[in-house]
This record gives C-alpha cells, sequence and structure tokens, in this order.
C-alpha cells in the first residue's frame, strides 16, 4: 500500500514511513492511494471473531509491506491484552424510549480510561517494532486536551528508541487527566503546559514539523490523530460493532463525540472500505464548528469556550481535512490553497456539490451543557449505568435523532471515572474510582511551564532530547 498526501506536494511513502513521518512535509495529511475492501464473507466472520483477530485482518493491507502480517498479529495481540474487558470494546443495551434500538460500544476499559488506548497501545508498538527493523530513535511530540497525552505516554513510556514530549493547556485539563500524565516517571516522558488552549498546543506541534531542518535534526514523530496509524486501528471497532450488531449485511448508524474528527473519520474510511453503514453522525459540545459547517456550508473559526467535555473543546478539527480530501475526489491542489485560506481567515466556504456529499452520509448536531447534564442524570436514574460528559454529548444527540431503521452505536469515548466530579454533579452520586485512578493522588508531579512561544518549545525539545 501506499500512502500520499492530502495536499499533494510530499513524497509517496509507504507504512513504515507514514508511521514515522505524521504529518507530511508539504502539511497535509498522509492517505492511503486507494482502501482496501473488506468482502462480504468476511463481513459476515467478523460478527463472531475476537477482537484481535478482526483487528489483524482489517489492519494488516494498511501495514504491508513495511510489516507483515504474523509480526502485526502479536503486536496487535499485546496491544489488546493491556484492555480490562475480555472484549477489548464490549457493547451495551441503552433502552431509548422506543426510537430506535441505541447501544453504546465501550472504547473505554484500556489503561488510561479513554478510547485513545485503543489506537495508542497498537502504535506504541508499531513505533518500537519500525524503530528497531531501522536501528534509530525519534522525538515523539504531541498537544493534549486530556486524553491522547495520558494514553500516548501509556503507550511509549519506557519504549526503546522513543523520547516523548508531550504538550497540555494549562487548567484546561482535569485534575485526573493532568496527573495521568504528569505522574509517570519514566526518564522518556516529558511534560509540558502551555499558557494557551488546545489548538494553541496543536499549532505549536504542527509549526515545529513544519520547520524541516528541526524536524530531521531531532527526527520528530507525531502520535496525534494526524498519524494515519490511529485512524487505521480506529476502524476496526466499527467492523466489530457493525458486524455484531448488523451481521455483516444490515446498516448500522455511529453517533461520535467529535473533537477533532479522528473517531468518526475512522467511520468514513470503514464504510468506504465496505462496512455497512447509514448515518454517521457528529456530535459536538458547544464548540461546535463541525455542525455549523454541515448546517451552513461555511467553515468558520470560533473562540474556544472550555466546557465539560474539554476533549472536545476545539476548533480546528485537523482530521476534517482528510474528509475534504476524499470528499472532493482528492483534489489535493484545491485543498492546499483551501487550508491556507482557512488559516489565514478563519473562514472557508465549502461547494454544494461538497456539502451534499457530506451531508449524503453525515449528520450533525450539538448538546449544550445542560443536556449533557440532564443526559448523565438521566441515563443514570434509568438505568443505575454512569455516563461521561463526552458519551453524553451524543447520548443527547443520538436521542433527539428522528426515527429511523438502523441501530445506533453510540461511542463511549471515556470512563465515567475520569470525568467523576461533573458525573456527581448531575447524578449527585460520585462514580467508583478504579484502583489505578485512586492512586493517582497519593504520586509526585513532574511537569514544565513554558508560555505560547514557539521557541522556547523548540529549546525544551532540544535539551530534553539531548540529555
Ligand atoms: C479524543 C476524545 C474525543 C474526540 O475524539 P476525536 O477523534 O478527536 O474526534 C472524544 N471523547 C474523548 C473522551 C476523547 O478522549
Amino acid at each position: 500500500m501506499k500512502y500520499q498526501s492530502t495536499r499533494g506536494e510530499a513524497p509517496i511513502l509507504e507504512f513504515g514511513d507514514v508511521l514515522l513521518a505524521g504529518l507530511a512535509v508539504d502539511g497535509g495529511l498522509y492517505m492511503p492511494s486507494e482502501l482496501p475492501e473488506i468482502g462480504q464473507a468476511d463481513l459476515r466472520a467478523f460478527a463472531n471473531l475476537p477482537y484481535t483477530e478482526v483487528a489483524t485482518r482489517v489492519l494488516a493491507p494498511f501495514v504491508a509491506p513495511s510489516i507483515d502480517e504474523d509480526s502485526l498479529g502479536r503486536m496487535v495481540e499485546e496491544a489488546y491484552a493491556t484492555f480490562r474487558h475480555p472484549d477489548v470494546v464490549p457493547i451495551t443495551e441503552l433502552p431509548s424510549e422506543g426510537v430506535n434500538d441505541h447501544h453504546i460500544v465501550e472504547l473505554h476499559w484500556g489503561p488510561t480510561f479513554s478510547f485513545k488506548d485503543v489506537a495508542l497501545q497498537l502504535l506504541g508498538r508499531l513505533f518500537e517494532h519500525e524503530l528497531e527493523r531501522r536501528a534509530t530513535s525519534v522525538t515523539v511530540v504531541g498537544a493534549t486536551s486530556g486524553d491522547t497525552g495520558s494514553a500516548a505516554i501509556e503507550a511509549c513510556r519506557d519504549r526503546e528508541g522513543i523520547e516523548l514530549v508531550m504538550l497540555h493547556p494549562r487548567g484546561r485539563i482535569s485534575e485526573v487527566q493532568r496527573r495521568q500524565m504528569t505522574t509517570v516517571a519514566s526518564s522518556n516522558i516529558h511534560n509540558v503546559s502551555i499558557d494557551g488552549t488546545f489548538d494553541d498546543c496543536q499549532d505549536l506541534v504542527k509549526a515545529m514539523f513544519a520547520d524541516s531542518s528541526f524536524r530531521q535534526q531531532r527526527r520528530l514523530a507525531a502520535v496525534n490523530s494526524i498519524n494515519w496509524a490511529r485512524v487505521a486501528a480506529q476502524t476496526v471497532y466499527y467492523f466489530t460493532t457493525g458486524t455484531q450488531l448488523g451481521g455483516g449485511e444490515r446498516q448500522t448508524s455511529f453517533c461520535v463525540p467529535t473533537g477533532n474528527f479522528g473517531n468518526i473519520l475512522a467511520g468514513y474510511i470503514a464504510a468506504q472500505m465496505g462496512l455497512p453503514v447509514d448515518r454517521l453522525i457528529i456530535a459536538s459540545n458547544h464548540n461546535d464548528i463541525l455542525t455549523r459547517t454541515h448546517l451552513s456550508g461555511l467553515m468558520e473559526m470560533e473562540q474556544v469556550i472550555p466546557s465539560t467535555s474539554p476533549a472536545m473543546d476545539i476548533q480546528v478539527s485537523s482530521n476534517f481535512e482528510r474528509l475534504l480530501f476524499d470528499l472532493s475526489d482528492r483534489e489535493a491542489a484545491w485543498l492546499r490553497t483551501a487550508m491556507q485560506d482557512f488559516r489565514a481567515n478563519g473562514q472557508l466556504p465549502l461547494s454544494e456539490a461538497l456539502i451534499t456529499r457530506l451531508r449524503n452520509i453525515f449528520d450533525a448536531d450539538r448538546a449544550s451543557e445542560l443536556e449533557v447534564e440532564e443526559t448523565i442524570a438521566d441515563v443514570h436514574s434509568a438505568t443505575g449505568q454512569f455516563i461521561d460528559p463526552h458519551t453524553a454529548v451524543a447520548v443527547s444527540v443520538a436521542r433527539r435523532l428522528e426515527a429511523g431503521s438502523s441501530p445506533i452505536a453510540i461511542m463511549s469515548t471515556a470512563h465515567p471515572a475520569k470525568f467523576g466530579d461533573v458525573v456527581q454533579d448531575a447524578t449527585g452520586v460520585a462514580p467508583a474510582q478504579p484502583e489505578e485512578i485512586k492512586d493517582l493522588y497519593g504520586r509526585t508531579e513532574s511537569c514544565t511551564d513554558l508560555p505560547n512561544e514557539l521557541n522556547a518549545i523548540m529549546e525544551f525539545v532540544s535539551s530534553a532530547t539531548n540529555a
């Protein structure tokens, strides 16, 4: 398989290079030149296979020829053995008042209790494998709105050949999220808090990648969802869920709490590969750029307003570029200028043709803070189940949809204990805390505070990786 950049001016690469490159040198994102197809017989088989087997079969064509299927299978087994549930990604029912069948897809059984573990536990192992094969090392730099950071740190800690520098927006992530990152005492892990928003952190990472001499000198690598390997790894649970709910023949809809568009993009890719998908529903909190774009056809940046679902407090959803690339029939030249204009003006009008294609498969809606709180309370009083605020955004949006015939799989992206305060405020009851989270409060934190300035960050990266 070959990979090309969404902006058309970067070299065509194989998986191993794309894995280590992250962002393409022209500022674009890597996409497979052609997607593998999963046939009917495979889909029917997937409904009854263990998660790890589906993962190996879905991912093998993406990683070839860089990584052979046996090595992939071994890494997949190891990655998902870290999950606390035997099904890896279990599905539960959610009573839905006679509308469509609603199901909760629990993506949060990994080491750090968020869906980020699904991709990152595998990514850490793929990195180590590829670095060993090449006898080289990398500096992973990432930005986190909360969950990517801890999942990446857990995936990369103490791995050979990797130094990890993780930026987070100071005071804008929960205490549990911060402690999950800053209490990891591994010499290859470096936490930085930035005086700014998540978008600022993401821009700093992108700027470091855009500086080609710095990038080469430090051998930068990315774990943000700009890394194609993450999107690929996330397609797997669309296949397991869709085939379990629909037997490989009937369509499923997916409702996804969306921030950087990495999760729901994986659903779109799975649909392109042959999974029967009815609707893909973008659920946003009050930072609703994608919902507004879907409605009006104009993508327009606004200020980020903090919410109780911080992993979705984003205005620029990086992976949306991959969707625009595909929906525009891969018009890299158009996309290159379009993304530059959007950066410069904060606005991008989408053509009627493009917006029609978007609406052919995607729906979009937002949930207010009040709706999130009410949904957490309502699900708890109806079922005794706790859901976290990100999941609640999606449940709230799914409940408002008009009745359709397909079951709706609602992606539950975080364990409720990770956002225990919000859940307790809504329900009056504190969700039980897993031991791993309780433990965090007694540990020493380690983090460097830096201003929102590229030079300061680059200096830090250089010194951290020289040590
Ligand atoms: C990262 C994250 C999201 C958003 O996912 P994207 O892939 O960025 O759209 C939603 N919920 C939680 C809990 C997350 O950690």
